[in-house]
């Protein structure tokens, strides 16, 4: 279901107001975590005054560590949903459990499948059952072809709803958190009809480096960017080292309008 083949002029993906795979590139953005409310509101303002379409946030966090910050959990979803209403956005974040889909169905407007969780098929399937639109993220050590496999998961339970997003996987190289694998979105475009778009941050590690890689990931064909923003990232309690300020994104988001505008 998820080959070109079955649709040659590649699927559009629309949630909301939002399309995915159309013209326009669809730009999200926020914190890594949602932390307390006055963060993600303005994060939430913030982005939005400079083009944003949906925020980004994560209520339930997949930390390497268990003794790392695990997210607000379901608060989390109420005060991202209450963020992004009041500034006019959409919202998206991870989902880790089925358990815990039904509250996610209810506060966001779309729900990510994070790097750990790519090849957890019960979960798949469940969102799959769910029918939410789904952003589907790549395994740090999963090829093109299982991340197809596990969009097919969720596409085979009649959920068409599938948007991937590229977020770099492990290498050799130590300069980066990841390397962002900039040829996963034309091969992703010739194997398969779903829109994709990509996550420099998760790749980059490192603020200075985010801006680049979003301007190759747009440059390479990618329907959009989900980047992390922070309004003050020196006290973010996850990812501090990687999230843009509100004036870097004003300035990333001239930059990747006009990767667009030529491409
Ligand atoms: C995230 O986007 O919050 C996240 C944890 O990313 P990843 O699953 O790509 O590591
Ligand atoms: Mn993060």
């Amino acid at each position: 279901l998820a080959s070109r083949e079955m649709v040659p002029e590649g699927r559009k993906v629309t949630v909301q107001n939002v399309t995915f795979g159309g013209e326009k590139l669809v730009m999200i953005a926020g914190p890594c975590a949602v932390e307390n409310e006055e963060q993600i509101t303005k994060a939430a303002l913030g982005v939005k005054a400079a083009g944003a379409q949906m925020l980004r946030g994560g209520a339930y966090k997949p930390r390497t560590s268990p003794y790392a910050f695990q997210g607000l959990e379901d608060e989390g979803y109420r005060l991202l949903r209450k963020a992004a209403d009041a500034a006019g956005l959409l919202c998206v974040s991870e989902v880790v459990d089925a358990q815990d889909l039904t509250a996610a169905g209810k506060y966001c407007d779309m729900i990510q499948v994070g790097a750990r969780n790519m090849q957890n098929f019960r979960l798949l399937r469940e969102i799959g059952r769910s029918g939410l639109p789904v952003l589907l993220k790549n395994g740090i050590a999963c090829t093109i072809e299982e991340w197809l496999d596990a969009a097919e998961y969720i596409l085979s339970e009649g959920n068409q709803n599938v948007v991937l997003c590229e977020r770099g996987i492990r290498t050799f190289e130590t300069a980066t958190r990841n390397t962002l694998d900039v040829s996963a979105v034309p091969v992703v475009k010739e194997r398969s009809s779903l829109p994709i778009i990509v996550d420099p941050s998760h790749a980059a590690g490192k603020r200075s480096l985010v801006t680049p890689l979003a301007m190759a990931g747009i440059a390479a064909g990618a329907d959009g960017i989900i980047v992390e923003v922070h309004p003050d990232p020196k006290v973010a309690m996850s990812d501090a080292a990687q999230q843009l300020t509100l004036p870097n994104f004003e300035e990333f988001m001239g930059k990747c309008r006009k990767v667009a505008a030529a491409a």
